[in-house]
């Protein structure tokens, strides 16, 4: 899966995209992320990329031109026309589910807005949707950017150690993760749960779902009463 990143600040995505399971998922090739700089697509001689806000206000707004350019440039540089998404407060906010499709995607083209946000017409012209990490705001996209490259980047095949281990995890099937062990069995007089310990494989995943079910009841009561209205 590629994505292309169109924002003002490359240097904070790629940071981190370089590291750890995504920096790995970069180097076998399971994933292929290049970041633009929306500033070297500007016509301005002084490389500006905003203006004030038509009708007034604070701020400044990114100019649909320089972001139209430089989705070209990706177009033509790839030869696929790529699904769009806007980084943004006001779209839909993300969710497992919403990263899964995702990640199905062969090309993704994500635009970081900056300051009080972009021009309405380029979001009109080349946006398929709108996602949101969250109802608050930040200053920029990069953020949620490297948010929604990591949440769908790890349900690509090869990107994690074990395929498939992402099923396992918190959200998937709708419910909260089990509490996890490691050693020691003994640690400042806090036990193990016996069970974990026993390598009875059954009793194992019995105990997990019924922690599971415990600690969604307890954490986030809406998701266990959907879950069990799904049932
Ligand atoms: N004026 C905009 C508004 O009130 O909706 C907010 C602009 S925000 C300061 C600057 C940029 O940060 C946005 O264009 C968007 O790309 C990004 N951003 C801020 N909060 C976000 C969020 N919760 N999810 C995704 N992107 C966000």
């Amino acid at each position: 899966m590629r994505f292309d990143i169109a924002t003002l600040f490359p240097e904070m995505c790629e940071t981190v995209l370089s590291e750890s399971i995504l920096g790995r998922a970069q180097k076998n090739g399971c994933l292929s992320v290049q970041c633009w700089n929306i500033r070297d697509y500007t016509l301005d001689k002084h490389r500006r990329v905003d203006d004030v806000p038509y009708g007034g206000g604070r701020g400044m707004v990114m100019q649909a031109d320089p972001i139209y350019r430089c989705y070209q440039a990706v177009c033509e540089q790839t030869g696929s026309v790529p699904h769009t998404i806007y980084m943004s407060p006001k779209g839909k906010v993300l969710d497992q589910q919403c990263a899964l499709e995702l990640s199905v995607m062969p090309h993704v083209f994500i635009l970081c807005g900056h300051y009080e946000g972009v021009d309405q017409r380029i979001l009109d012209e080349i946006v398929d949707e709108e996602i949101s990490i969250g109802d608050y705001v930040l200053t920029g996209g990069e953020l949620p950017a490297m948010v929604l490259v990591d949440t769908v980047a790890r349900m690509i095949p090869g990107v994690l150690p074990e395929d498939l281990c992402f099923e396992d995890e918190s959200h998937f099937g709708g419910l909260l993760e089990y509490p996890q062990y490691t050693r020691p069995a003994i640690w400042h007089d806090k036990k193990v749960p016996p069970v974990l310990l026993s390598g009875h494989h059954k009793n194992i995943a019995e105990w997990r779902l019924e922690e599971s079910l415990a600690v969604t009841k307890c954490k986030r009561p809406d998701l266990y009463f959907n879950y069990l209205n799904k049932k």
